[in-house]
């Protein structure tokens, strides 16, 4: 796979921005897309989220029946809803589903009664300290249900009677999800994985599942070395089911990522997975090192996506999470602040290029043998200064390239030599091509993230 493959060029001076063609504004539009769906665990709003993820590449939806143990879980029954209001003595309706999906409380079993203010508020969930914004809240594992409101909404109900109907089942029915899988040279994979089960939450989660989405579309037609597994699955119930569905051929999985909140500004966050040194933890932190932003990286702790699952003791697969800014540390999380002016086309373009890096390294490492490996070689007699980069890049590709003859001995592959000289990946991947074409590498064996 060659770099500008993904639809990005990389750039060998430091501090360029990747020249790219549009993939940030291909990105928020699916999300844009996909973000009125009302989505839950299980039901039609997943399935019609799969269904436009399968128009842009040939998924394979699963379902899996209600009732179905899947480790120490078992699926649940199906939840739809179709309509959901409250409306007050006057006949109008001052909450309606219709306008929000985030309004009734997601899991909420069927209900069509008359009570009073004060019966009504035992059934609503507000933010007192953000009184302008609805909270998403779910119910999956215990019957109930709820409205959730702007508090000022809930502050200018009447003392009098409402009708609150929400039009949903609850019944045994299926849980889905959708898998497509880019294969490669080898039967080794790269999970990338997303959950679809949140309604309309544009960064948590429609960023994440539509940068996979464009990802994998940019991926058709590529020869990769490792083969490719995108999963679309609801959040922990999906990943479990997939996980009890597919135990043997986890141990496939070579590296992989957690995708979510990919469209906001913060960050970015890397959480490492729960082995603390894969290569894709390695990776990832190289790419963020050099990618401009304001990274943190962070140990991995058992809280967080469905790495919860990947990473837990009986897989511990090598899987980490990617966001920009954190789960749980910002004002718009998890309510109706996540909306689709809080993400933008630049951020996702920023997300899917840390992502793209991080394949094409894992895909292009490799270990070199030094053919003049006692003392320097002449690189001036070669015209190896003239003939590298620009002209303000010619101070880094030559410390480069001496990082590379110095170091290829066999044993350090071309991350190692770029975690060692501090310098970005592709201009030592760059250089090495660069004195392999003049003979002076030669190829030893795959690198240390492959
Ligand atoms: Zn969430």
């Amino acid at each position: 796979m060659s770099p500008g493959s993904l639809g990005i060029e990389i750039q060998t001076d430091l501090g360029e921005q990747l020249v790219t063609q549009n993939v940030g504004e291909e990105i928020f539009s699916f999300a844009a897309r996909i973000f009125p769906i009302c989505r839950s665990i299980t039901g039609d709003g997943v399935r019609r989220t799969l269904r436009e993820i399968g128009s842009r590449v040939a998924l394979e939806m699963r379902e899996v029946p209600t009732g179905t143990a899947v480790f120490d879980w078992t699926i649940p029954r199906e939840w739809n809803i179709r309509d959901a209001y409250i409306r007050d003595g006057d006949g109008a309706k001052v909450v309606d589903f219709a306008k929000s999906n985030l309004q009734v409380m997601s899991y909420s079993i069927p209900v069509r009664k008359r009570l009073s203010l004060a019966e009504l508020k035992k059934h609503v969930h507000t933010l007192p300290e953000q009184p302008d914004l609805i909270p998403y809240r779910t119910s999956y594992y215990a019957e109930d249900w709820a409205f959730c409101m702007t508090q000022r909404q809930l502050e200018a109900l009447r003392d009098e009677t409402y009708e609150a109907v929400i039009d949903s089942s609850l019944e045994d029915g299926f849980l889905t999800y959708g898998e497509y899988l880019h294969e490669g040279e080898t039967d080794d994979e790269f999970l990338l994985s997303a959950h679809v089960c949140h309604p309309s939450l544009a960064n948590d989660n429609c960023s994440g599942v539509a940068l996979l989405t464009e990802l994998a579309r940019r991926m058709i037609g590529l020869k990769t070395r490792y083969s490719y597994r995108f999963l679309f699955a609801p959040g922990t119930i999906g990943a479990i089911a997939w996980l009890a569905r597919n135990e043997e051929a986890s141990g496939r999985i070579k590296h992989g990522l957690v995708v979510s909140m990919v469209g906001d500004g913060g960050g970015p966050t890397y959480k490492k997975s729960r082995r603390g040194d894969s290569a894709i933890d390695r990776v990832v932190t190289h790419v963020l090192r050099h990618s401009g932003l304001t990274p943190t990286i962070e140990d991995f702790s058992p809280y967080g996506y469905d790495e919860r699952q990947y990473c837990s003791p009986g897989f511990n697969l090598p899987v980490g999470l990617f966001q920009r800014s954190k789960h749980g540390t910002i004002p718009q999380y998890h309510t109706s602040a996540d909306n689709l002016s809080f993400i933008k086309p630049e951020h996702l373009l920023e997300s899917y290029s840390v992502i793209a890096r991080t394949i094409d390294i894992i895909e292009n490492d490799g270990a070199y043998c030094n053919t003049i490996p006692k003392c320097e070689p002449q690189l001036g007699r070669r015209g190896l200064y003239r003939s590298i980069g620009g002209k303000k890049d010619i101070a880094i590709e030559n410390m480069a390239m001496l990082w590379v003859l110095n170091l290829s001995d066999g044993a350090h592959s071309l991350l190692d030599i770029a975690e060692r000289s501090d310098l970005p990946f592709e201009v030592i991947r760059r250089v090495a091509q660069v004195l392999q074409a003049h003979g002076l590498l030669t190829s030893c064996a795959t690198g240390a993230a492959s």
